[in-house]
């Protein structure tokens, strides 16, 4: 009878939390097993870093995610538990931009190309790699001052209306890069819009991105270390002048990466 107790009371707590649109926000949850299922994409729960009795789910909440409730449910052995988040909206500064014309409105004969790079990260970014390599807080990849935060709202040349989905920070060409934690190379290549492009996968859905670089220091498929140089910076693709563009993604969507660090860190003090 009292189990039984148990059972009906886990079944009807509901735990709430509350995040804002482009935050992914990480949840801790009483053992480390199953999935969460938000709108249609299921979540691994994960080990918690610091208590192997936890565990945690990283909720990616998009920029254009809409404010309200989000219904979750945790699917473990034998149970499942109703969840809920609320998404209230943050506040983002706007910036106007000026940059080549063709980088607002590419020449026809680009488009192939900027739709084959952009179906490569869709495919990258929505791979899951079932192995942790950021067993440590993720590092910034250089230290210098922040010229654009994540989130701006931005409007290139008066006409196109975008968001920013990274961080930049001021760097001069050519200034060393480095990686933000441990990881393997998944893309070092040319891109239309990002330039000199690199991406990390540091496994479990998390990868990083250096947008704008001029030389790579390492190939697809090579294992990195945290604050490894990897690259140069640059001044390639869509910018406005040379810096280092860094981003996040988390199950496909790109997150807050100042925000998502921070609170990873926390998860590795939590001790
Ligand atoms: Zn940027």
């Amino acid at each position: 009878m009292r189990l039984l107790i148990v059972f009906l009371l886990s079944i009807v707590t509901l735990l709430g939390w509350d995040g804002y649109n482009g935050k992914s926000l990480i949840i801790t949850l009483p053992s480390p097993s199953g999935t969460v299922l938000m709108n249609d994409l299921n979540i691994s729960v994960l080990v918690h870093p610091t208590d192997r009795t936890k565990g945690i789910a990283i909720l990616p909440v998009d920029y254009y995610a809409i404010p309200g409730d989000i219904n979750l449910t945790w699917i473990s052995p034998g149970k499942e538990t109703p969840l809920s988040l609320n998404i209230q909206k943050a506040s983002y500064p706007s910036e106007i931009l000026n940059v080549d014309s063709s980088k607002v409105t590419p020449p026809p004969e680009m488009m192939d190309r900027i739709d084959r790079e952009r179906t490569e990260a869709y495919n990258i970014y929505n791979h899951f790699t079932p192995i942790r390599y950021w067993n440590k807080p993720f590092i910034r990849p250089i230290e210098s001052i922040i010229t654009s935060e994540y989130g701006s709202a931005r409007i290139y040349n008066g006409t196109l209306k975008s968001y920013h989905g990274g961080v930049d920070f001021r760097a001069l060409t050519p200034t060393p890069i480095l990686a933000s934690n441990d990881g393997i190379i998944v893309l070092a290549q040319e891109r239309y819009y990002s330039g000199g492009t690199i991406i990390i996968d540091h496994g479990e859905g998390l990868y990083t991105c250096y947008f704008h670089l001029s030389h790579f220091d390492v190939n697809v498929g090579d294992f990195v270390n945290q604050g490894q140089p990897i690259a140069l910076s640059g001044a390639s693709g869509r910018i406005t002048g040379p810096h280092l563009h860094f981003g996040m993604m988390i199950h496909g969507i790109q997150a807050d990466p100042l925000d998502l660090m921070e609170q990873i860190s926390r998860l590795f003090e939590a001790i």
